[in-house]
C-alpha cells in the first residue's frame, strides 16, 4: 500500500494521486464554500511509511519505534500508527491520556516532558510507562517514588551531548545552553551521571533527541554515538549491562521543497549503522520517537481563496488559509515555508501561465501571509489553495488567534480503487468555541461587583 513511487531512485509522493483525493474532497464538500478549510492525512502513505521506517531498522536488533504524538495529536492517527507497528512518545499528561485513547498498551509507550510534576511520575509509574528523567532532580524524585515499588517500568536519564545546533534554532536540542536532558560537555556533569548510574539501580536507559526540523543526519549521528559512547563507559564501570537500551529520539527533516521524500527513514539507518556500528550489534534495545517524518508528507491542507485584488502593483489571494492552521509558517516564513498549489473550485489543479502573487490568510494581522511573492497560477475566487506536506504539527497546532474555528481533519485511502475518506477530528462549532472562550462564566466579571 505504499503510495509513492520510485524515481530515480528516490521515493516520490504521487502527485497524480493527491491531485484526485482533492477533487473528491471539492465534490464531497469536504472543503469549498461551506467547509472554508481542512486538513487532509494519506492513510495509506502513513502506512507505507511506518512499514518503511521498520523495514529500515530491520530485525537484528529489538526496536521499539514509537511516535511522537505531539507531531500530530489525534487519537484516530494514534491509533493507525499503532495498528502499523509503532508505541507513542508522550511529552505531557494530555499527550498521555491521548495515547491511551487511542488503546496503545502502557509498555509501548515513552514518557519525556520537560517538567513532569510528582503526580505526573507517579501516575506514569503505576501505568507502566516507560519515562525518561531530564535531569538529576527528576532522578531523585523519582527515587522517592520508587521506595519499596515492585516492578518499575523501564527508566532512563535524557542527556544533551552538546554537538552543536542544526539550521532553526528553536529546533535544536542538543546546543550549548538547550534546556533538554543533561549537558555531558559541562564540567563534571559526566561524572554525576556515572554517580548516578551507581546509586540507582534501576537506571537502565539513556535517551537523547538531538533536535528536529533543520539538524543534518551527521549531527544526529554525532549525538547518538556520544550516547552510545557514554552508555558503554557506564557498562564497562560496572563490569556489566548497566544501560541495556538507548533511545535515540526523533527529528529526521522533511524536505518541503518538492515531493521527494528525503532523507528517508533507510537513509537514516544507514547513516546510523556507519557512524555508531555499536549500536546494532544486538547488545542494546533500541528505541525510536520519529514525529515529522511519518506524518509531513503524508498531509496537505486545502483552503478557499475568498477574493483576489491587486494591491502596489501585485495580486493577493485572500484565503482561509492562515496562521491559525499554518501558524509557524506564518510567524517564521523562513523556517518553515510550504509549497502552494491552485486547484478550481472543482478540485483540478490549475497549470500554466505564472503570476507572482500573495497567499494571504484570514487573520486580523498584515503578517498573515502564508506564501509571499511567489509564482503561481492565476488565483481566482472559489479556487482551493493547498498547502503541501503539512501532516505533521500544522494538524495538531492550530493557533486561536481571531477566534476562527478549528478545521476539520479528514483521513483518505485509495485503496481498492476509488477516494474514501473518514473524519479525524470534525470542524470546531461556533458553540464549542464560545465554550472554550469562558463562555460558561459569562457573568462572571460583572459578578464580581465593584461597579462605582
Ligand atoms: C519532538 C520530539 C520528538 C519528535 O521529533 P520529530 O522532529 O517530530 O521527529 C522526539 N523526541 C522528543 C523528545 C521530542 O521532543
Amino acid at each position: 500500500m505504499d503510495t509513492t513511487r520510485e524515481d530515480g531512485g528516490q521515493r516520490r509522493i504521487d502527485a497524480g494521486r493527491r491531485d484526485r483525493v482533492i477533487g473528491a474532497a471539492a465534490a464531497a464538500g469536504l472543503v469549498g464554500e461551506r467547509h472554508v478549510a481542512a486538513g487532509f492525512l494519506d492513510v495509506d502513505g502513513v502506512r507505507g511509511t511506518v512499514a518503511g521506517l521498520r523495514a529500515a531498522f530491520g530485525t537484528g536488533v529489538p526496536v521499539l519505534h514509537t511516535f511522537a504524538v505531539k507531531a500530530a495529536a489525534l487519537v484516530p492517527v494514534l491509533r493507525l500508527v499503532a495498528e502499523a507497528g509503532m508505541g507513542c512518545e508522550v511529552a505531557s499528561p494530555g499527550e498521555l491520556a491521548l495515547a491511551l485513547a487511542a488503546g496503545v498498551p502502557a509498555g509501548r509507550i515513552v514518557l519525556d516532558s520537560p517538567a513532569k510534576t510528582g503526580a505526573e511520575l507517579a501516575g506514569a509509574l503505576g501505568l507502566g510507562v516507560a519515562v525518561n528523567a531530564d535531569n538529576f532532580q527528576e532522578l531523585d524524585r523519582i527515587a522517592g517514588l520508587l521506595d519499596g515499588r515492585a516492578g518499575a517500568p523501564t527508566l532512563g536519564l535524557r542527556v544533551n551531548p552538546q554537538v552543536g545546533a542544526g539550521s532553526i534554532g528553536a529546533m535544536s536540542t542538543a546546543s550549548e545552553h538547550s534546556k533538554f536532558g543533561v549537558p555531558l560537555r559541562d564540567a563534571g556533569a559526566r561524572e554525576r551521571v556515572l554517580a548516578a548510574f551507581d546509586r540507582y539501580p534501576w537506571l537502565s536507559r539513556l535517551h537523547v533527541h538531538v533536535g528536529s526540523q533543520g539538524c543534518s543526519l551527521d549531527l544526529i549521528a554525532a549525538g547518538v554515538r556520544a550516547t552510545w559512547e557514554l552508555a558503554e563507559e557506564v557498562n564497562r564501570r560496572a563490569g556489566r549491562r548497566r544501560v541495556d537500551s538507548i533511545d535515540l529520539g526523533g527529528g529526521l527533516t522533511v524536505n518541503f521543497d518538492d515531493d521527494a521524500v528525503r532523507p528517508s527513514h533507510a537513509d537514516y539507518a544507514a547513516h546510523l549503522r556507519a557512524a555508531v556500528p555499536g549500536l546494532f550489534d544486538g547488545g542494546y534495545a533500541l528505541v525510536t520517537e520519529f514525529g515529522r517524518s511519518v506524518v509531513a508528507k503524508n498531509g496537505f491542507t486545502a483552503a478557499r481563496v475568498e477574493y483576489t485584488k491587486e494591491v502596489g502593483g501585485r495580486r493577493i489571494a485572500l484565503t482561509h488559509a492562515g496562521a491559525h492552521l499554518a501558524t509557524r509558517t506564518v510567524l517564521m516564513p523562513d523556517a518553515w515555508p510550504v509549497r502552494v498549489d491552485v486547484h478550481r473550485p472543482d478540485g483540478t489543479r490549475r497549470h500554466g501561465p505564472s503570476e507572482v502573487q500573495d497567499v494571504a490568510g484570514p487573520c486580523c494581522f498584515a503578517g498573515d501571509v502564508v506564501a509571499r511573492g511567489r509564482a503561481l497560477p492565476r488565483i481566482e475566487p472559489g479556487d482551493l489553495v493547498v498547502l503541501h506536506d503539512t501532516g505533521g504539527y500544522y494538524t495538531s497546532a492550530p493557533w486561536a488567534y481571531n477566534s476562527i474555528p478549528r478545521p476539520a481533519i479528514h483521513g483518505f485511502s485509495t485503496a481498492g480503487g476509488a477516494v474514501r475518506f473518514a473524519t479525524v477530528r470534525r470542524e470546531q462549532s461556533l458553540a464549542e468555541l464560545t465554550a472554550e472562550a469562558g463562555g460558561e462564566y459569562a457573568d462572571a466579571l460583572t459578578a464580581l461587583g465593584g461597579r462605582l
